[in-house]
């Protein structure tokens, strides 16, 4: 039989490849991550929005929507038990005019279809109840939902990761790998100093990277490489006390849930992220953009005062679908897809990736071990 020097090898050290090094290190394998930069977290995984989304909106049966439930679940258990910092806030996704109503409607029957626990459905008086200085014509109460301390959690990854003897190396970026003839992948890294390793089970979760990545295995097809867009959103802080404890988000908008408020694990107030398609990932944040999102903050808090926002930060989601076309599911690429056997090979997780990251991690391990059999 061959030898390896590790059993699974994953590119990429975000909350994705983390997580699925993860649950290959739980099922006893030796495991490597490798990370071009020198610290874990650095890529989409540190510029988003640390929202645990219950699992709303999906499609039914997509993978969104299951591993979204699934990982959410899983999640909550997981900083509970690292004592990782999480406010399970709950949110409220608002109508702010009668013809967004029906849209609601079909948000929270889509929401029962995905399994998501305890959803009400309140009048705008209700809601300003909840949240004073809130105006709205209705709204869903979704308990589940929360916000935490991404960084934290992939520290507690990583620790679980090493603790159960498996690496993340930094700095040391993926080169290239080739598929050897008796199986397992052959893969190089450059960094100081480049160098080769051998690996039964690829992975692949570079996030912005993937298409790279792929293009970058011996023998990946490139026609089965998808499309590679930018979505860029960005974020506004609210220089003042936060107006409310929930989470408060419009109907979502195409490809996007929409720009939210949320009061951060700091306690400050940040709204967004907004969506624009750009051709390079850049993080500026064009204070010019602060005026749709007065307007898009005041249809439901008129009371936000001039001057209030600040500009805050950005971030760059991977999608696989342009403007104006619809948004495809989390792609998880194996063999039937690109000929080689021992490789999963992750496309396209943008939101809610984070919050399914454990569950994302558990199935990519299914998909190349087999599931786990209960005693
Ligand atoms: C604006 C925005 C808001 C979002 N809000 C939420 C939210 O509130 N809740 C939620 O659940 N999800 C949210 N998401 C989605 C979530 O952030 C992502 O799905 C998740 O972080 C993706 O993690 P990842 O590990 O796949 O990618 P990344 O975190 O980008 O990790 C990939 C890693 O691979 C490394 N890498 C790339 N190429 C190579 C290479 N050649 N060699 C070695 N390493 C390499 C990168 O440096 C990076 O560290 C949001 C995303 C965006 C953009």
């Amino acid at each position: 039989m061959t030898s390896f020097d590790f059993d699974a090898c994953i590119v990429g050290g975000g909350a994705v490849g983390l997580a699925c090094a993860y649950a290959l290190a739980k099922r006893g394998l030796a495991v490597v991550v490798l990370e071009k930069e020198t610290a874990i977290g650095q890529g989409v995984s540190s510029r988003n929005s640390e929202v645990i989304h219950a699992g709303l909106y999906y499609p039914t049966d997509s993978l969104r929507a299951r591993l979204c439930v699934a990982g959410r679940r899983a999640l909550y258990a997981f900083l509970e038990a690292h004592q990782v910092a999480y406010r399970k806030c709950g949110k409220l996704v608002v109508a702010a005019e009668p013809d967004e109503v029906p849209r609601l409607a079909a948000i929270a029957h889509q929401a029962r279809l995905n399994g998501v626990e305890g959803l009400e459905t309140l009048t705008g008086a209700q809601a300003a109840a909840l949240e004073p200085g809130l105006r709205c014509v209705g709204a869903i109460l979704s308990p589940e939902s929360g916000v935490f301390d991404s960084h934290g959690y992939m520290l507690a990854l990583r620790g679980e990761i090493e603790g159960l003897g498996g690496d993340v190396v930094l700095g040391t970026p993926f080169e290239g790998a080739s598929a050897m003839a008796d199986g397992g992948f052959l893969v190089e890294t450059s960094g100081d100093p480049g160098t080769e390793i051998t690996t039964r089970l690829l992975v692949t979760a570079p996030g912005l990277g993937a298409q790279d990545v792929a293009a970058r295995i011996e023998g990946y097809p490139p026609e089965f490489i998808p499309p590679r867009h930018l979505g860029k959103g960005v974020y506004f802080r609210l220089t003042g006390p936060a107006p409310f404890e929930r989470l408060i988000y419009p109907p979502p908008i195409p490809g996007a849930l929409g720009t939210h408020y949320r009061k951060d694990m700091g306690g400050q107030a940040v709204l967004g992220p907004d969506l624009d398609y750009v051709e390079t990932e850049d993080y500026v944040v064009d204070p010019a953009r602060a005026e749709s999102f007065y307007a898009a903050v005041r249809r439901v808090w008129p009371d936000l005062p001039d001057g209030a926002l600040a500009p805050d930060y950005a971030g760059v989601r991977p999608k696989l679908h342009g403007p104006g076309e619809p948004q495809p599911d989390f792609r998880i690429d194996g063999a039937e897809m690109h000929g080689l056997p021992g490789l999963a090979a992750l496309f396209g997780v943008e939101s809610p990736g984070l919050t399914a990251s454990l569950a994302l991690g558990e199935e990519v391990a299914d998909w190349l071990e087999g599931p786990v059999l209960e005693a």
